[in-house]
């Protein structure tokens, strides 16, 4: 079993410890917010007293934090905690940052012989409390096996994206994907729903054509089509309206730095804004569909 230090205990990060101390890992950890830290040292993991403490001989160190900017001022900086991590250790970033950032980070740490992969997750906070989680790497093929064991822990499917930074890449791809899909299907369902059809048998015929997709299936985003989703209780629980924006944030950072064309990104993360900005920001992802519905004058 492996000695890791743990640093950000919030919603994700909280459980994944635990779930780390229940497979059987020696954990300690850290969090700037005392009550987090305690919820963890209640499930068997022990306190550091600070962030240098945290890392501090152990084998593995595990963040799991807000920004790339969080990530960097720990790793990066003059105030930074890296001169305290041995050298033979292995960081693993499971925030979701910019690419460029965690490219930056794995470059300082592999210059103090510390190896580094990024794995960002998606799963939200049910995949951390049950452990099914699925992690997105970026690192080397020897760092990634090196890691693989520590996140089976936390997660059920582990992705092997390629070097550092392409775990990342590949998440924000994704969710880019996902809010254009959530998007679409509510802006659909909303016109058909305005020219009086029953959301329901609409799902299920687009369901058995080319409009097929996952969130029109696991996921609709109309109340009461699907049991135990979020538009059906409220729209709370679920993926939150300002993560969504922060991933789209982060999906245009990438399309400017590699000149992509993302126009339907780039709308999608409009929409979203303006939910945000709307009071919605704590809801569920699907919510979008409540603004689509509006009338258009
Ligand atoms: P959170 O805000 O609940 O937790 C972040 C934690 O980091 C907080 O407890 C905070 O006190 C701590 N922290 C910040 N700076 C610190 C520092 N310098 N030292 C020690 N602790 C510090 O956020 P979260 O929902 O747990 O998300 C964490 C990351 O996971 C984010 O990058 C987020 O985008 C990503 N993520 C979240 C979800 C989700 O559904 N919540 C899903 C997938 C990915």
């Amino acid at each position: 079993m492996a000695s890791i230090g743990f640093i950000g205990l919030g919603n994700m990060g909280g459980p994944m410890a635990a779930n780390l101390v229940k497979a059987g890992h020696n954990v300690k950890v850290f969090d700037l917010v005392p009550e987090n830290v305690a919820k963890v040292v209640d499930k068997g993991a022990h306190k550091a007293d600070s962030a240098a403490d945290v890392v501090t001989d152990v084998d593995f160190v595990i963040s799991m934090l807000p920004a790339g900017k969080h990530v960097k001022s720990l790793f990066v900086s003059e105030q930074g905690i890296s001169a305290h991590i041995k050298k033979g250790a292995m960081v693993i970033d499971s925030s979701t940052i910019d690419a460029a950032s965690a490219k930056v980070v794995g470059e300082h740490l592999t210059s103090l012989d510390i190896s580094f992969v990024d794995a960002p997750v998606s799963g939200g906070v049910a995949g951390a409390q049950g452990g099914t989680l699925t992690f997105i790497v970026g690192g080397s093929d020897e760092h990634f096996n090196k890691a693989k064991p520590v996140l089976e822990a936390m997660g059920k499917n582990i992705f092997h994206a390629g070097d550092i930074g392409a775990g990342q890449v590949a998440k924000i791809c994704n969710n880019m994907l996902l809010a254009i899909l959530m998007t679409g299907t509510s802006e659909a369902l909303q016109m058909g729903i305005k020219y009086g059809l029953d959301p329901k048998v609409l799902s299920d015929i687009m369901l058995q054509s080319s409009g097929r997709n996952w969130t029109l299936e696991l996921y609709n985003p109309c109340p009461d089509v699907l049991p135990n989703v979020p538009s059906s209780k409220g729209y709370e629980g679920g993926f939150m309206v300002d993560l969504m924006k922060k991933d789209l944030g982060l999906a245009m950072e990438a399309a400017n730095q590699s000149q992509s064309m993302t126009p339907m990104g780039a709308l999608a993360q409009n929409l979203y804004q303006i939910l945000s900005a709307q009071g919605q920001g704590n809801k569920d992802f699907s919510s979008i569909f409540q603004l689509l519905g509006q009338t258009k004058h």
